[in-house]
């Protein structure tokens, strides 16, 4: 809980601020009402969810003078009630092994740092996971995956640079079958440049697995830097046609003023969040749970 509010300090305060101004010194007015709105869109929530709850704050003030805790208390409820059915759990299929997962997103998003703390997360776990490097035309991206099996002691898939990503999930996944490991997590690129090629490339990668093996990849894991802020919107948008997203991780949550896109993404697209970034090192990633992040957000 300490790290998880101390990784939205920067989100919540400018909310925290910005309702502290707004209701502890002015009359409650229709005015106050729409720069509460305002306050809430700056904060990425989305348009939809500010209206939203300022129209609740708006309707409570009738039964009672309203403060900023109260105000705090209408946020978090709000936003509970809208993050509640897409806090859902990672769940690894047992019976599919390698349970194979495909990691999207684009460059500097953090995938590979996302990719290295749940492999830290389920070799803790006893489970036996192997590591492909899926992004063929960064070298320090294959080199940062191949550190991070050696620290887990878990094996790296990987080709010589600039080689076909397609190919090289397909060796993995048999690789991974041999080795009898738990969970394949592949790595892919996410070069921005030129997003039509990187679409063909995922959708070849998901293609080819399927060779490998039909139902894979198991799941389909987007990778989501919440410094965007609203950016974040068109690459749900261009991943999910592609590549078929089942779940996001929310990453630099600890470093941004703009966690209240998670609220506009939850609420756009309905898809499960299933973990947030909240820093570097690799145990800094925790399962996303509406209660904690609401109030976390509300301050
Ligand atoms: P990729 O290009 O998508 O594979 O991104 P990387 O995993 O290389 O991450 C890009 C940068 O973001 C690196 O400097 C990471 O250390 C950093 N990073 C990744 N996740 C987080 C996070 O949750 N919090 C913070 N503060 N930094 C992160």
């Amino acid at each position: 809980w300490e790290r998880l509010t101390g990784g939205l300090s920067r989100s919540s305060q400018a909310i925290v601020q910005g309702i502290s101004d707004l209701f502890s010194k002015r009359k409650l007015d229709a005015l106050t009402l729409e720069e509460l709105e305002d306050v809430l869109i700056r904060a990425d929530l989305g348009v939809a969810a500010a209206q939203r709850i300022a129209g609740k704050v708006g309707a409570a003030r009738y039964e009672k003078t309203i403060g900023p805790d109260e105000v705090r208390a209408i946020l978090a409820e709000e936003v509970e009630s809208v993050l509640e059915p897409v806090a859902r759990p990672f769940e690894i299929d047992e019976t599919k092994k390698p349970f194979i997962v495909l990691v999207v997103g684009v460059n500097g998003s953090g995938k590979t740092t996302t990719i290295a703390k749940l492999a830290a997360k389920w070799t803790g776990e006893g489970k036996k996971v192997m590591l492909a490097a899926g992004d063929t035309f960064r070298a320090a991206a294959v080199e940062q995956l191949r550190i991070w099996g050696e620290r887990l002691n878990s094996p790296v898939c990987y080709a010589p640079e600039g080689a076909d990503a397609a190919g090289l999930a397909f060796d993995a996944i048999k690789s991974a079958r041999e080795r009898g490991s738990d969970i394949l997590l592949m790595d892919t690129a996410g070069r921005l440049q030129n997003r039509t090629e990187l679409m063909a490339e995922l959708a070849k990668i998901v293609r080819v697995m399927k060779k490998a093996e039909p139902d894979a990849p198991h799941a389909v894991l987007l990778v989501l830097d919440a410094t965007v802020g609203q950016n974040a919107i068109a690459q749900v948008d261009a991943f999910e046609r592609t590549a078929g997203v089942t779940g996001l991780v929310m990453t630099k949550l600890d470093g941004t003023a703009r966690g209240g896109i998670l609220v506009a993404i939850a609420e756009k697209y309905g898809l499960p969040i299933h973990f947030i970034g909240v820093g570097e090192g690799s145990d800094d990633l925790e399962p996303f749970t509406a209660r904690d992040f609401a109030r976390a957000i509300a301050g």
